[in-house]
């Protein structure tokens, strides 16, 4: 194994050891085990303490270090380290849990092994001393009571403890489970597995935006299509995301090889792994089922499901409390999918569709970049189609890149000449024209001067 932390890392985390439980341990615990474990880039670094939470305060400020009280009742404190926040927990079983979300009471003072008791998964449920970290052998040290080294090499994710308790206690637990699946490429083990569908009671009560979050990681994992068939196969789909389950066995056309659903996983896995790609991955297709027509050749058709499939996404992503960035990005993704520009169009075409994307915020890249992982999700060799969209995606980029005047603000006359020529007052019908001049200098650029211009605004004055 690999040092864990970088020189600078190690002093820092030394110097928090010194300052806060010299006597009383501090431990990496969670995540960045399990992370550090898989070789993986490590994202927050949780640690664990014996020491009381007050204490965690008192002692870091003394220390010097900016302490926010993040979620003291649970006994977690965040701690600054150079900018840089570290959730210091500590050690604490859960009492029982009533509501499906969160335990009535935590207790603290209890053991390192019994805090590790509490955890979701065995491979969430290991700890490494701080003191260790350093050793290259740090892998030796590791505090493992439920074997989570074991099923992290066999990439398995098993509840700690009976599954079927556990899901009874957090209903995000079984969510918890297809999203690790999903991120860490793994399989949930079969007892963990089968504990699901009989805790989807509980899985109700978990808040969206809990879901939220859960559903964006499972997404931007590596493995998402693994996940969503988890969700499918749950029951947990159908729970918080019904509208999607019409998706299922969907059939399409000559185009596709695969059902809806089916081509939705392969999109999305084709697709960069950000929130708004994989979100409008999963949702650009879901207004099929609802368009579906058959014509008399009997070949399938979804006239208009971009619509659907927008109106779906927006109402789907509110009740989920997304950002409303993300729900506009995530619209214009799914409203412009369809759009296949194609070599016989004209440049004005191109600088037309060009205007529709600028009228979404939605850049170039982006729609192509989406565009791509549509095709390659068709689920055929695509290799002539995606030669083509490379070459249209050239060509708009040197038209988007050549072209100036895309809205009125860029017309080479503004509002004031433009009035004064036709002699009128400012009023409603000034838009109008900025309209027609921007459509004609759409058709050919070499008419966005002032002279070209004027005399376009004497044709519109006569018509
Ligand atoms: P990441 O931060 O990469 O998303 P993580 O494993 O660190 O993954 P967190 O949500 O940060 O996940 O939680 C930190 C640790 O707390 C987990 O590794 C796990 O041990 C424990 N944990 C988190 N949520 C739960 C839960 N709902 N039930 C039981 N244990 C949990
Ligand atoms: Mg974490």
């Amino acid at each position: 194994m690999t040092r864990l932390f970088a020189d600078s890392e190690a002093q820092l985390l030394g110097k928090l050891g010194q300052v806060l439980a010299p006597d009383h341990g501090l431990a990496l615990v969670g995540g960045a085990v399990r992370d550090a474990l898989l070789e993986r880039p490590l994202g927050d670094w949780d640690l664990a303490t014996a020491l009381r939470p007050e204490e965690v305060m008192t002692r870091a400020r003394q220390g010097g270090f900016s302490v926010i009280p993040t979620g003291l009742q649970h006994g977690t404190v965040m701690v600054m380290l150079e900018g840089r926040p570290v959730e210091i927990t500590s050690y604490r079983g859960d009492g029982d849990y009533r509501d499906g979300r969160r335990p009535e009471v935590v207790r603290f003072g209890v053991t390192l092994e019994e805090d590790l008791a509490r955890r979701d998964f065995t491979v969430n449920a290991m700890a490494l001393p701080l003191e260790a970290a350093n050793d290259p052998d740090w892998a030796t040290r590791l505090v493992d009571p439920w074997g989570g080294r074991a099923d992290l090499e066999a990439r398995l994710l098993r509840a700690v403890g009976d599954p079927l308790q556990r899901f009874a206690e957090d209903g995000l637990r079984p969510l918890r489970a297809c999203r690790f699946a999903a991120q860490l490429d793994f399989e949930v083990e079969a007892g963990t597995l089968a504990a699901i569908p009989p805790r989807l009671d509980v899985a109700r009560k978990v808040a969206v935006e809990r879901v939220f979050q859960e559903m964006t990681k499972l997404l931007c994992g590596q493995a998402p299509a693994r996940g969503l068939r988890l969700l499918e196969r749950t029951g947990l789909l159908d729970l918080w995301l019904a509208e999607l389950g019409p998706m299922v066995g969907c059939l399409q056309n000559r185009h596709h090889r695969f059902d809806v659903w089916e081509h939705t996983l392969a999109v999305i896995e084709a697709l960069p792994a950000d929130p708004a790609m994989r979100w409008a991955g999963l949702l650009h297709d879901a207004g099929k089922p609802m368009s579906v027509s058959v014509d008399a050749k009997g070949e399938r058709h979804f006239y208009n499901h971009e619509t659907r499939s927008g109106d779906l996404a927006e109402a789907l992503l509110s009740r989920l409390r997304s950002s409303r960035a993300l729900i506009q990005e995530v619209l214009a993704l799914v409203r412009h999918h369809g759009q296949h520009p194609d070599p016989a169009w004209s440049d004005a075409a191109c600088r037309r569709f060009l205007t529709r994307l600028k009228r979404d915020e939605l850049p170039l890249a982006r729609w192509a970049a989406f565009r791509r992982g549509d095709l390659l999700g068709k689920g055929f060799d695509r290799a002539e189609a995606l030669a083509l969209h490379e070459r249209m995606v050239t060509r708009l980029e040197t038209l988007q890149a050549r072209f100036t005047a895309w809205t009125a603000k860029d017309l080479a006359l503004d509002g004031h000449a433009l009035a004064a020529l036709a002699q009128r007052s400012p009023g409603p019908w000034l838009g109008r024209l900025q309209g027609f001049l921007l459509e004609q200098v759409l058709e050919d650029p070499h008419l966005n001067t002032p002279e070209a211009l004027a005399r376009l605004v004497g044709e519109w004055g006569r018509e």
